[in-house]
């Protein structure tokens, strides 16, 4: 298949590299020149990681090079695709804004899919001239590394829209989990719960970071702590996801202070080393001092 992924930051990068691996022929496309630039780069040298590790072999890695293609034009990177994959920041009216403008240069046939992590399908949908061919296909941070994908059906989801997204799904060697479109639908709910209470735990001083972050993945088998993956995810992108939830689901979802404050200070995460702990080379080093943060205050 040709795919087209829209937005090459954290998740389109990934994505198009699980599809490039999986033998399609990838575009990718970005507002950012430097950013489609970094995305070709690092995909390829996980291309390559994936051959050291026997995943891929290295003729099809160099298949799958010669098939990737970074781009800032839409109009070439839409070109012949038969799906669309939307990875752009979670913005209700960006999204339906990439959707409207992807079907003004797609086929009727052509599926078009947003990797929204919480945002309603069915309200990016009504952005299409034929929204039955939308579906949410939420892929999971790594994309590479992650086995799930969850498929979500928007109230105008076709059956052949959803039966195609689930082969594709399976092509891609991933576990489909078929949801229907509510707001953060099975995995962002539940995970976003979990990380907001570790995040107020923090403020009223219950335990220190590492130690909330050990007592889930000691006591509960959780590959990663809820601050650490938090760290992973991008505080802003989890803030972002927050206040949709609370708007949607309500007080249950209201974003804690702790979280506003450090985004307000940039401490964003893993992508600019510091968010919850202070990160070096990909990997948490410390945790971050937050003697900058009144967390008494908000106790
Ligand atoms: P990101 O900020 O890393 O990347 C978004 C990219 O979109 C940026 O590079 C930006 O330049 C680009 N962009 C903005 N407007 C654009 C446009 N009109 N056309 C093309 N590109 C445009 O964000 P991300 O973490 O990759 O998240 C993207 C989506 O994936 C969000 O909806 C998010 O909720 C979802 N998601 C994120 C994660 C995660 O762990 N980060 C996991 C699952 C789903």
């Amino acid at each position: 298949m040709r795919v087209t992924v829209i937005g090459a930051g954290t998740m389109g990068a990934g994505i198009a590299h699980v599809c490039a691996a999986a033998g399609h022929d990838v575009s990718i496309r970005d507002i950012e020149p430097n950013v489609v630039m970094d995305a070709i780069d690092t995909i390829s040298n996980r291309l390559s990681a994936g051959v050291d590790r026997g995943y891929i072999t290295e003729a099809e890695k160099e298949q799958a090079v010669d098939d990737l293609d970074g781009t800032t034009d839409l109009d070439s990177a839409l070109d012949g695709a038969d799906l669309v994959i939307e990875a752009v920041p979670e913005d209700l009216d960006l999204k339906r804004e990439t959707f409207a403008d992807a079907e003004d240069h797609v086929d009727e046939e052509t599926i078009i899919a947003t990797n929204t992590s919480s945002m309603s399908v069915s309200s990016i949908a009504a952005a299409l001239k034929h929204p039955e061919r939308a579906v949410g296909l939420h892929f999971f941070n790594p994309p590479h590394k992650m086995g799930l994908i969850e498929v979500v059906l928007a109230d105008q989801t076709d059956e052949e829209t959803a039966d195609r997204a689930e082969e594709f799904v399976d092509g891609l060697g991933k576990e489909p989990v078929v949801v229907t479109d509510t707001p953060g639908f099975a995995s962002s709910r539940l995970g976003v719960a979990l990380g907001v209470e570790a995040m107020r735990m923090v403020e009223n001083g219950v335990a220190s970071v590492e130690d909330i972050d050990a007592a889930m993945e000691l006591g509960y088998n959780h590959p990663v702590g809820p601050l650490e993956l938090t760290d992973r995810v991008g505080l802003d992108v989890r803030l972002d996801i927050c206040e949709y939830l609370h708007e949607e689901l309500g007080d249950r979802f209201e974003p804690p202070e702790i979280l506003r404050e450090k985004v307000e200070n940039g401490d964003t995460g893993k992508k600019v080393g510091r968010g919850f702990y202070v990160w070096e080379g990909g990997e948490p080093k410390d945790v971050a001092d937050d003697e900058d943060y009144d967390i008494e205050d908000v106790i």
